[in-house]
C-alpha cells in the first residue's frame, strides 16, 4: 500500500520537467527561490517536437544554458522549405532573409536529449529535480497547496507543500483539470500525426540539409526533419477520418500517405525505420485562462494549437520564463493576496504570442491562402515578414505586423479572384491508384 509520509515545503512546484518546466525551474533556481520540479518519468525518453524556433534562443540565453545547447552537437537549422508533393513549387525560409534580424539559426534536436539538457541545467541552477516521482493530487489549502506526489519506483506516496504551481506538465493538464478551468472553442478539425525516425534519407548539401520541410498534400503534410547524420524524423498529419478503413495500421497509413509525393517516395526509397510508428492526436486546445489559485499553466499544459510551424517548444520556451518570472515578482512582494490582473496579464501575454502563429497556421491549412504562401511576390518584403514570423517572432514589430495583414488581406482577396496561380493538385500528386505501393517490405522493423 502506498504510504504517506510528512510534508515538505517548497515556494514553487513544478509538475513537469519538459522544455517549460525546465525554463522555469532554471529561472526560479538562478533566482535563489526554492522551487522543486517533479518529474514522472526518467530522463532521457522520447519525445516528440524536433524542430526549434530561433525566437526560442533568447530564453536559452536568459536561463544561461545556451552554450550548452551550442556545444551539444545538434543539427543547425538555418530555415523551413515548404514544399509541393512533387517538389515544383518549394518556399525555402532563410531565417537570416527576415525583416528582425538576430534570428538566423537554431536547432533540429532529439528531444530525449535536449530535454535532459535542459532538466540538468534546471538542477546545476539551484532547482531540486526529482524524475520518476509524478503529481497524483493538488489540494488548496489556505495559502498554500497540498500536492501529493507518487515514487513510481517504490509505489510510496509523500504530501509537498507549495506556496505556487506551475504546471507543465504538458497535455496531462494536472493542473487545468484539478481546477476545472474552462477551455476555449477552437475551429479546427480534429488531427492525428504518425511518425517514426529514419536511417539512410538523403539531405541537401551545406545549411539547407539543417532545413526543416513541410511536404503539403491537398488534404495532410508532411515534416522531415534531419536529428543527425544519420536519423531524420518523418511524420505525416491529417484529419480524424482521413483512414480509408478503421483497421488501417498507423505503418500502413504513413506509406499511403507517403505515396502521393514522389519526392517524399524516392526520399525514403532506401530509408530503414528505426522504430515502431507512434501517433499523437486530439492536441489542438487552449484553456480560457492560464492562471488562477496561485497556479500558472505553462507550455502544453496551458495551449497547444498545432504541430506545423514548429512553434509548441519555443511557446514552452516563452511560457516557462513568463511563468517563473511572474511568481518571483509576487513572492519577492511577499502579499498574501494575488490580484487576478496577474493571472489576467500572463493569459493575454501568451495568448498574443500564441493568436500570432495561430493566423499563419490558418493560412497553412486553407487551400486557397496556402496558394498565396507558396507563390510569394516579393513586393514590400511581404515574404521576409512572414519569414520573421516563421522564426518565432509572435510579438512583432510594426514592420512585421502591416504586411502579415496585408498578406491576409490578399489571402481574403484571392478566395474571391485570382491573386496568385491556383495549385493544380491533381497534377502536383502522385496518384497512389496509379503507382506501385512504395512501402518497403520490412523484416525485423528494418526495410530491404
Ligand atoms: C505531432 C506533433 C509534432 C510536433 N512537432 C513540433 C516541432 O517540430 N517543434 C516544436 O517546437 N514543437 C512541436 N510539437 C509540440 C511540442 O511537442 C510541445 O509543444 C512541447 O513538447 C511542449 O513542451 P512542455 O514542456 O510544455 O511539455 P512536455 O514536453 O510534454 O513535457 C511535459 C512533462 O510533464 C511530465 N508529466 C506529465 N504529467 C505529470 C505528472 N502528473 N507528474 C509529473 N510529471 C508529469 C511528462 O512526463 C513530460 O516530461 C509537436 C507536437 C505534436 C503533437
Amino acid at each position: 500500500m502506498p504510504s504517506t509520509s510528512h510534508a515538505s515545503l517548497t515556494d514553487v512546484l513544478i509538475i513537469g520537467g519538459g522544455p517549460a518546466g525546465s525554463t522555469a525551474g532554471s529561472w526560479l533556481g538562478r533566482q535563489g527561490i526554492d522551487t522543486l520540479i517533479c518529474e514522472k518519468e526518467r530522463f532521457p525518453r522520447f519525445h516528440i517536437g524536433e524542430s526549434l524556433l530561433p525566437n526560442g534562443n533568447g530564453v536559452l540565453r536568459e536561463i544561461g544554458v545556451w552554450d550548452k545547447v551550442q556545444a551539444a552537437g545538434f543539427v543547425k537549422k538555418y530555415g523551413a522549405e515548404f514544399t509541393l508533393p512533387d517538389r515544383s513549387q518549394t518556399v525555402n525560409n532563410v531565417f537570416s532573409h527576415g525583416i528582425v534580424k538576430g534570428r538566423e539559426q537554431t536547432f533540429q534536436v532529439e528531444r530525449a536529449r535536449f530535454d535532459k539538457l535542459l532538466l540538468d541545467h534546471a538542477a546545476d541552477s539551484g532547482c531540486q529535480v526529482q524524475q520518476r516521482v509524478a503529481v497524483t493530487q493538488a489540494t488548496r489549502q489556505g495559502e498554500r497547496w497540498d500536492v501529493i506526489v507518487e515514487d513510481r519506483d517504490t509505489g510510496e506516496s509523500r504530501n509537498v507543500s507549495a506556496r505556487w504551481i506551475i504546471d507543465a506538465s504538458g497535455r496531462a493538464c494536472v493542473m487545468g483539470r484539478t481546477l476545472g478551468i474552462g477551455k476555449e472553442t477552437i475551429p479546427y478539425p480534429g488531427r492525428f500525426a504518425v511518425f517514426n525516425h529514419f536511417n539512410g534519407v538523403p539531405r541537401a548539401a551545406g545549411h539547407e540539409g539543417g532545413n526543416i520541410i513541410i511536404i503539403r498534400l491537398k488534404d495532410a503534410w508532411f515534416w522531415v526533419i534531419p536529428l543527425s547524420d544519420s536519423t531524420t524524423s518523418v511524420g505525416v498529419v491529417a484529419q480524424k477520418g482521413a483512414r480509408t478503413d478503421t483497421r488501417e495500421s498507423n505503418e500502413s497509413f504513413f506509406w499511403r500517405k507517403v505515396a502521393e509525393s514522389k519526392f517524399l517516395s524516392d526520399s525514403l526509397a532506401q530509408a530503414r525505420p528505426s522504430g515502431d510508428y507512434r501517433v499523437e492526436s486530439d492536441y489542438c486546445f487552449s484553456y480560457d485562462s492560464y492562471g488562477q489559485d496561485n497556479v500558472l499553466l505553462a507550455g502544453d499544459a496551458a495551449s497547444f494549437i498545432d504541430p506545423v510551424f514548429s512553434s509548441g517548444v519555443y511557446l514552452a520556451l516563452e511560457s516557462g520564463l513568463l511563468s517563473a518570472k511572474t511568481i518571483e515578482r509576487q513572492i519577492r512582494k511577499n502579499k498574501a493576496v494575488v490580484s487576478s490582473r496577474v493571472y489576467l496579464c500572463y493569459t493575454s501575454a501568451m495568448k498574443r504570442r500564441i493568436r500570432t502563429m495561430r493566423l499563419l497556421i490558418e493560412s497553412f491549412y486553407d487551400n486557397k491562402s496556402f496558394e498565396v504562401f507558396m507563390f510569394p511576390a516579393p513586393r514590400l518584403r511581404i515574404p521576409a515578414a512572414i519569414n520573421s514570423i516563421l522564426a518565432g517572432c509572435t510579438r512583432p514589430p510594426f514592420a512585421v505586423r502591416w504586411r502579415f495583414w496585408l498578406f491576409r488581406q490578399i489571402c481574403a482577396l484571392h478566395k474571391k479572384r485570382a491573386m496568385v496561380p491556383f495549385l493544380n493538385w491533381t497534377r502536383v500528386t502522385r496518384n497512389p491508384k496509379l503507382q506501385p505501393e512504395y512501402k518497403p517490405e520490412t523484416t525485423n522493423g528494418l526495410a530491404r
